[in-house]
């Protein structure tokens, strides 16, 4: 199993109208009504539900879960103002700063908690009041998804955040050594950057680095 039995009976205990489905391998398939009540420091409670289906990858907490809304609760729309995936999962976030906050606790609950809640936290009060995304409102696809990496990285260009990605992708030791694309002038590894690059390298593979430095907008 590539969750705890503790954490499977926490999450369906938080979620009583989930269940577990039977799957061919070694992924796991929750769905059903997904019930919860969440509130923000300076937003509203809400309380709702929606129908969803859950995947979580074998590899998990490596590898990213994906979640489908499957009643068409969330409107589709060409502009994608919902953040809706082009295969019609959920736009959870990017993908580093999903692997970033899945991985402070390597949790099923804990990705529920962070990513799942919060997204559809912000859906609810779309449909209820309109306007924009309540989480913060990052542009969809690719846009969004450097800019996420801008703040999180704290680098401008584009370039840099590529250069950054691939850096992470690469030995800590050889790219400790390389200039730092922050542009500070020192090496990565004497650079305050090297703090988020270690701790991002901890959330998956060197090659998931690699490849999603050549195409961000494709995740896996
Ligand atoms: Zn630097």
């Amino acid at each position: 199993m590539i969750i705890s039995k503790g954490d499977l009976r926490k999450f369906l205990n938080d979620y009583p109208f989930m269940a577990l489905r039977p799957t061919k391998g070694n992924h796991l398939v929750f769905r059903g009504d997904f019930q919860f009540i969440a509130k923000s420091k300076n937003g509203p409670e809400i309380k709702d539900s929606f129908e969803v289906k859950i995947e979580i990858p074998n590899g998990f907490p490596k590898k990213i879960p994906k979640v489908w809304e499957t009643n068409n609760k969330i409107p589709r729309t060409e502009e994608g103002e919902f953040h809706i995936n082009p295969d019609d999962s959920l736009c959870l976030g990017s993908p580093l700063r999903l692997l970033d906050k899945i991985n402070r606790k390597g949790t099923l609950v804990a990705f529920i908690e962070s990513c799942l809640v919060p997204f559809l936290y912000a859906v609810s009060i779309k449909l209820q009041k309109g306007g924009d995304f309540y989480m913060g409102e990052l542009a969809h696809g690719l846009p969004g998804i450097l800019d996420d990496y801008k703040e999180l990285f704290g680098i401008e260009s584009n370039e840099n955040i590529i250069k950054t990605l691939e850096l992470i992708g690469t030995k800590k030791r050889i790219a400790n050594k390389a200039p730092c694309p922050c542009s500070c002038g020192k090496r990565l590894g004497k650079c305050k950057l090297r703090f988020v690059t270690n701790r991002l390298r901890k959330t998956t593979s060197r090659s998931w680095f690699k490849n999603h430095a050549k195409n961000p907008a494709i995740i896996s």
